[in-house]
């Protein structure tokens, strides 16, 4: 029989997982074991320890992580982050997208196969429930066609469904942990449901959302809604290390193992690659949107290399070039030149969070106030301050004139005043300055803000004083 070009473009007309009606096409993903799917697991479950785990790590009290928007305020890593670090925020956002997109030209979506919580969610914690309740894939089609008293389908649908239920309720307050705490979330879980009316709402809402996402709408949220990954049709390009199926090596197809003529390529055309494909798609039709590089296609079709006793590696990591060019993986100059920009986005972003002071303090001039001049003819300014402390140590904090004698006093609290960890601060400071000091109605001043001896930050304003200032003026 000779060996037979079945390439066609028919594929790229239609969603693999949507039919000529339009009605969704379900996807039983066959299960797969292999070398990539060997590794997958330690690193979902590593990142699923992480992720199950972090909430509950407190440091001097404060959560490791938390990402507060409610109250703006966030803690990574130990360091809390207030609106004020906004500029940091961005710069990371811009160093974290910068970051993906570099990546992903040079190693493409091994984030989505890797380390995106929809895939090891869904093919590490969700789709194990269900081949454990309900078989591998074709038991899987079987339960589905039966009618509710066959095969015990009823119990195995209920019981699924409720262990799903019962995950999503688990993720879900370990997300919202990551926004209250799980301190505040332990509280709503074990006081008076009334006290908590918006918090359970929360919760049952989270709850239902990745019941619905993970039970459901599954892979639709990688081929139709993640940005990520409608954004790869411009990120790849043919230099792109991808999951890729070398159709130089593999064509033409020839289903007959024992006899091979001559011209056939080494696939056997068996379909397992597509079997085990969680978004439904060929990989032999080259490099598709809905592919979220999770090699599952590489150890199945691996596996089949082994049993035909041919090179594994049909599938595999590699870019469009090497495949056309027959090379070897190879770290290109442009692949060193985007690791160099990686590592360098890196670093600055750590300086900057090195750099970032643990007190930010803002003194502005009381709106609607110019000067007055006291009776023993110093002149007085009001200025509202604002003092953050983004430490977790209690500090004692003076505000100190540097360019200017003068004395700063803080209304209702003296000159000196003591703040908690992540305390802010806020109220009215006067300034008072003998009019001796002063040369013209502007002047600029100098703060320094200061805990004990040491110079925590420098704060600049301006003093109003009179042009000419008599002693018997009054303002
Ligand atoms: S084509 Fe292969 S790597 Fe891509 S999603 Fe399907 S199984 Fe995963
Ligand atoms: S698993 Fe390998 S041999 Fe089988 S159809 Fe896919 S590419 Fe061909």
């Amino acid at each position: 029989m000779e060996p037979k070009e079945t390439y066609s473009d028919d594929f790229r007309g239609h969603l693999s997982t949507v039919d000529e009606k339009g009605k969704r096409i379900w996807i039983y993903p066959k299960a797969v074991s292999g070398k990539f799917y060997k590794y997958r697991k330690i690193v979902s479950y590593v990142l699923l320890a992480f992720l199950f785990g972090m909430p509950h790590i407190y440091l001097h009290g404060e959560p490791f992580f938390l990402f507060d928007i409610i109250h703006r305020k966030f803690i990574l890593f130990g360091q809390v982050f207030f609106p004020q670090d906004f500029h940091l925020f961005v710069f990371g956002m811009i160093a974290f997208i910068l970051f993906i997109v570099l990546f992903t030209v040079v190693f493409g979506r091994v984030f989505c196969g890797w380390i995106c919580p929809q895939t090891i969610f869904l093919e590490m914690v969700f789709r194990r429930i269900e081949r454990w309740i309900e078989g591998d894939y074709i038991e899987q089609k079987k339960l589905h066609k039966a009618n509710w008293n066959e095969e015990n389908k009823l119990l195995k649908k209920v019981s699924k469904h409720i262990i799903f239920f019962g995950v999503s309720y688990v993720v879900a307050n370990t997300f919202l942990a990551y926004i209250i705490g799980s301190k505040a979330l332990f509280e709503i879980q074990t006081d008076n449901p009334l006290s908590h009316i918006g918090g359970l709402v929360a919760i049952t809402l989270f709850s239902l959302a990745f019941y619905g996402v993970f039970a459901f709408f599954r892979e639709q949220v990688c081929t139709n809604v993640c940005p990520y990954g409608r954004f790869q049709g411009v990120l790849l390009d043919s230099n792109t290390v991808v999951v890729a199926y070398d159709h130089k090596r593999g064509e033409p197809r020839e289903k007959n193992v024992k006899e091979r003529s001559s011209s056939a390529g080494s696939c056997i055309d068996c379909h397992q690659c597509v079997l085990v494909c969680p978004t439904g798609i060929d990989i032999r039709n080259g490099t598709q949107l809905e592919c979220v590089n999770c090699t599952a296609c590489i150890d199945a079709c691996d596996d089949v290399m082994e049993k035909i006793h041919a090179p594994k590696g049909l599938i595999k990591y590699a870019s469009e070039k090497q495949i056309s060019n027959n090379e070897k993986f190879v770290f290109t100059n442009r692949m060193k030149a985007y690791t160099v920009v990686l590592c360098l986005i890196i670093v600055i972003f750590n300086v900057l969070m090195l750099l970032r002071g643990s007190i930010e303090t803002t003194v502005l001039r009381a709106r609607g106030q110019n000067f007055t001049i006291m009776e023993d003819g110093r002149i007085s300014n009001l200025y509202k301050y604002k003092i953050i402390n983004k430490s977790n140590d209690e500090m004692p904090i003076k505000l100190q004139l540097v360019n200017i004698k003068g004395q700063v006093e803080i209304i209702g609290v003296g000159d000196s005043i003591m703040l908690k960890p992540e305390q802010k601060l806020e109220g009215i400071m006067m300034i008072k300055i003998d009019s001796t000091q002063l040369s013209s109605r502007t002047n600029g001043i100098i703060i320094n803000v200061m805990s004990g001896d040491h110079k925590l930050e420098e704060v600049s304003s301006v003093f109003m004083a009179p042009r000419h200032h008599k002693a018997s003026d009054k303002k």
